[in-house]
């Protein structure tokens, strides 16, 4: 029966990484760093976990549709404005496409980078325009993005960029919001460990979404909850085109709860800066210059893949970037764990 499968699904599809149990068991490694999903090693905020459980007794109700109690912790948070929330962020970047781009209009995206966005737009048969990072630091130049964004419903650009962890500068957005006839999907997924606002873009912009997770910085990546932030306009048709009653209670009222609480991202920002550097000075393989939660390793003259399984046997799991399109075979990304875990990593890739 598989020929009732859509061609685009016979093959591909999202990469996850290689699970902590499995590397164990088939390396015989006792304790595992877990530096692959550039999640936050702390556990959430006590003011989410207990949110969460005095939402939970509610479960046998479907949740609130308008997700309110997490609309208005984003409000008392950011100031009065526009939100979507969503299954994560990913969950955003799929209803938006799904609100704005009709099968074979188009998507640009500036590449390499997250494969969500593709997967997404390809499910929903746009028409993928990729624009090259180019130079050395992957950095993009914004009249490229202009230039394919002229014909595109959508434009997509992550800063800090995953996976090569650099930002784009708030002026260079600037350029591409006024240059463009669709809106720009700005994924600031890891923004929080960037020295860079857009926000006050949101003011002067109605084709600007940003989207923001509450899978790093507030270490809630198990219940899958996002937000962005959206023009006016767009909040009722996003509303529309999602998928009924998406965000549920425990995760809403968890996020709401973290939001509650602004000392509980502050360890984890130290540490990611602290450990960039660290990882710059004392890895032996060049490193990009990250504002993220993890760097990119030029691992040459290995490949990605190779550097993983090396990586592996040491009892170090990261991600291989041969998966990411655009990219040489030669680099993997590593994110900013525990101590032990980060230094588990220097000393196992120093050995290589
Ligand atoms: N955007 C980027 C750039 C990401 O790296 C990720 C997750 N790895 C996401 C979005 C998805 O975030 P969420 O967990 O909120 O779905």
């Amino acid at each position: 029966m598989e020929h009732l499968v859509r061609s685009c699904y016979k093959q591909g599809g999202y990469v996850f990484a290689k699970k902590a149990e499995a590397i164990a068991q088939e390396y015989g490694v006792a304790r595992i760093a877990r530096l692959a999903s550039n999640e936050n090693p702390s556990p959430p905020s006590r003011l989410a976990v207990t949110a969460a459980e005095r939402a939970l007794p509610g479960s046998n109700r479907y949740p609130d549709e308008r997700v309110d109690v997490l609309t208005q912790a984003l409000n008392n948070c950011y100031g009065r404005g526009h939100f979507l929330t969503g299954v994560g962020m990913d969950g955003i970047i799929e209803t938006l496409i799904r609100t704005l781009v009709e099968p074979g209009e188009t998507v640009a995206i500036a590449t390499p980078t997250f494969s969500f966005y593709g997967l997404a737009a390809m499910a929903q048969g746009a028409n993928i325009t990729t624009v090259p990072r180019d130079g050395k630091d992957f950095s993009i130049n914004p009249q490229h993005l202009v230039q394919a964004g002229k014909t595109a419903k959508i434009v997509v650009l992550c800063s800090p960029n995953n996976p090569t962890g650099n930002a784009t500068p708030v002026d260079g957005v600037r350029e591409v919001l006024e240059g463009i006839g669709g809106v720009l999907f700005l994924d600031n997924a890891y923004v929080e460990f960037a020295d860079y606002d857009y926000l006050p873009l949101m003011k002067k912009y109605n084709n600007l979404v940003i989207g923001r997770t509450f899978s790093k910085i507030h270490s809630l990546a198990g219940l899958r909850i996002g937000f962005a932030f959206a023009p006016a306009w767009l909040v009722p048709y996003f509303q529309r085109a999602g998928t009924p009653f998406a965000v549920n209670t425990v995760s809403a009222a968890a996020a709401a709860g973290a939001l509650n609480d602004p000392d509980h991202p502050r360890w984890y920002i130290a540490q990611v800066k602290r450990w960039r550097t660290r990882f710059v000075d004392e890895v032996k393989y060049p490193i990009l210059p990250s504002d993220a939660n993890f760097v990119m390793v030029d691992v040459s003259p290995y490949t990605g893949d190779q550097m993983v399984e090396h990586l592996a046997r040491r009892g170090v799991i990261v991600r291989s970037c041969r998966s990411f399109g655009g990219l040489p075979d030669h680099y993997i990304r590593v994110s900013i764990g525990e101590d032990w875990e980060n230094e588990l990593f220097i000393q196992a890739i120093n050995n290589i």
